[in-house]
């Protein structure tokens, strides 16, 4: 399936927020956020106030990027988000975060969604014991999630498990990094979910 390949960092100056797409680059001084903020495009600056649909547009957008999910794929996530129990927007904001390349990066065992999305696909990941390597893979409350036994002391992995333990893990996982492996306790809560998305705005964009 095709697959955004262009410059990242540019969906970042697009959306006129940090995204967090880089792993450890976007944390450091060479963020390219940082010092040139500004939308790209030599016309960026002669926009228009944007339209009420164009605000609605750029927050699904940015949704999209940040999870790294395609259009198609998203508006799956919209439909079962509305169908479900409970707040829609929240509802797929959880099931955003259930990806099982998600749950990866918030376990701390990789430094940005893509990479955990490459690691996932490359099977270095079970869930309760099986390998799965379905970035999209929903995880459920108690699932297990580990480094498989045969990638465990692939030097990338542990890296990664030193600097996961550094960087925290919220609360709805519990993650022993030593053992590279960790629990879903339960779903998260909205304010648990910290990216900066108003999801009411994606619900309104999709039911026009
Ligand atoms: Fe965005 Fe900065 Fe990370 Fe690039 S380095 S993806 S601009 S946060």
């Amino acid at each position: 399936m095709a697959r955004y390949t262009g410059p990242v960092c540019r969906l970042c100056r697009r959306e006129g927020v940090k995204l967090y797409l880089k792993g450890e680059k976007c944390y450091s001084a060479k963020c390219v956020f940082e010092h040139r903020p500004e939308a790209p495009g030599h016309r960026a600056r002669f926009r228009r106030k944007p339209t009420e649909y164009g605000i609605q547009l750029r927050e699904k957008q940015k949704a999209r990027r940040i999870y790294g999910v395609l259009e198609r794929q998203f508006r799956t996530y919209y439909r079962r988000a509305t169908r479900a129990r409970g707040v829609s927007g929240e509802v797929l904001l959880q099931l955003l975060e259930r990806r099982l390349d998600n749950v990866v990066y918030r376990m701390g065992l990789a430094s940005s969604r893509a990479e955990a999305r490459q690691l996932v696909r490359h099977g270095h990941f079970t869930v309760n014991g099986r390998r799965v390597n379905i970035p999209s893979f929903q995880v459920r409350e108690g699932d297990e999630v580990a480094v498989h036994e045969k990638s465990r002391n692939l030097p990338r992995l542990k890296e990664l498990a030193g600097l996961g333990a550094q960087r925290g893990v919220p609360d709805w996982l519990e993650v022993d990094h030593e053992k590279m492996k960790g629990k879903v306790l339960r779903l998260p809560k909205r304010e648990e979910i910290d990216v900066p998305v108003q999801e009411r705005l994606i619900i309104e964009f999709y039911s026009r």
